[in-house]
């Protein structure tokens, strides 16, 4: 069996073609999307994703349409169908099928799509730490709302990989944003520095995660604040946070070393928590 999907509730084969040339999604990136981390055939903090998926169709005035019950019901369903145990579920809601013009339609049903794709843990490289590359943020102002229109991020992501880098972060101005895909942490003096929660970050789900469930455990303070570059060089450690990246240890930036260029204590106790999270709520990673 191919990669399957879920069409407005209905199982799909991923090859099906389904998108209608005039699906606002299609045409104008009209929609939001989330994506869901299975651990052993079980959706990972999928609550605080689908409440932010509500708040970013409430910025962008899509109706809701399916309530929490039915899209759980659907990522089991995916779960199920699939027989994948450790997976990525993304879930995307576009406007809907209207005749192409920038105004809203009168009335849109907005359109539901989700995959579902086997995704592999980060061990590997949570041991050995990532490599990261600065890049000039070029996104648009609302960074805070969970939009498929990723150009800025996909452009930042191929320039780290053409560097040969795990993540790209992003520089507004002089202030570090967040990595591509990820939010990006500073550890300085057994304190947790990142960029506050504004329209020029994505409040991520496992930023949240570290900012108040693991880093109050673990007895680390957490400061909400900007910050720039050359603070960000005189870090003790470096680490990004997301989904699919989990916790990951960033052990060069551009050329320089982070602190002895291995992955520091911290970060480390972040992940085993972090671990432990998982653990807790899905049965094992
Ligand atoms: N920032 C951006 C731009 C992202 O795409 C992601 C990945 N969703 C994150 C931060 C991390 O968010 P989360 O922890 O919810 O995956």
């Amino acid at each position: 069996m191919g990669p399957i999907g879920l069409v407005d509730g209905r199982i799909i084969d991923l090859s099906e073609k389904i998108v209608e040339m005039e699906d606002r999604g299609y045409q104008f990136g009209d929609g939001v999307y989330e994506v869901t981390r299975i651990y052993n055939g079980r959706p990972f903090a999928l609550r605080p994703h689908i409440d932010r998926l509500y708040r970013s169709l409430r910025e962008l005035k899509i109706p809701g349409v399916y309530t929490f019950d039915e899209l759980a019901a659907f990522h089991d369903r995916l779960i199920k169908e699939s027989g994948l145990t450790s997976a990525a579920v993304y879930l995307q809601i576009t406007r809907g099928v209207a005749p192409r013009t920038h105004g809203f339609p009168e009335t849109t049903v907005p359109r539901l799509t989700m995959s579902i794709r086997p995704a592999k843990t980060n061990t590997e490289l949570q041991q050995s730490g990532a490599k990261g590359v600065y890049v000039p943020d070029e996104r648009w102002l609302r960074c805070d709302i969970k939009s498929i229109n990723l150009l800025g991020n996909i452009l930042a992501k191929q320039a780290s990989k053409e560097a040969g880098a795990f993540e790209a972060v992003q520089i507004r101005g002089s202030i570090i944003t967040e990595g591509s895909s990820s939010n990006f942490f500073v550890v300085k003096d057994g304190a947790l520095w990142t960029h506050p929660i504004s329209n020029l970050i994505l409040c991520g789900i496992t930023r949240t995660l570290v900012i108040e469930k693991i880093a109050p455990r673990l007895g680390l303070p957490v400061i909400e604040k900007e910050f720039d570059q050359s603070f960000a060089f005189k870090a003790d450690e470096l680490f990004l946070t997301g989904t699919t990246t989990e916790i990951m240890p960033l052990v060069q930036m551009d050329r320089d070393k982070v602190g002895d260029g291995k992955p520091g204590p911290v970060t480390r106790k972040l992940i085993e928590a972090y671990d432990a999270m998982i653990a807790n709520e899905c049965g094992a990673k």
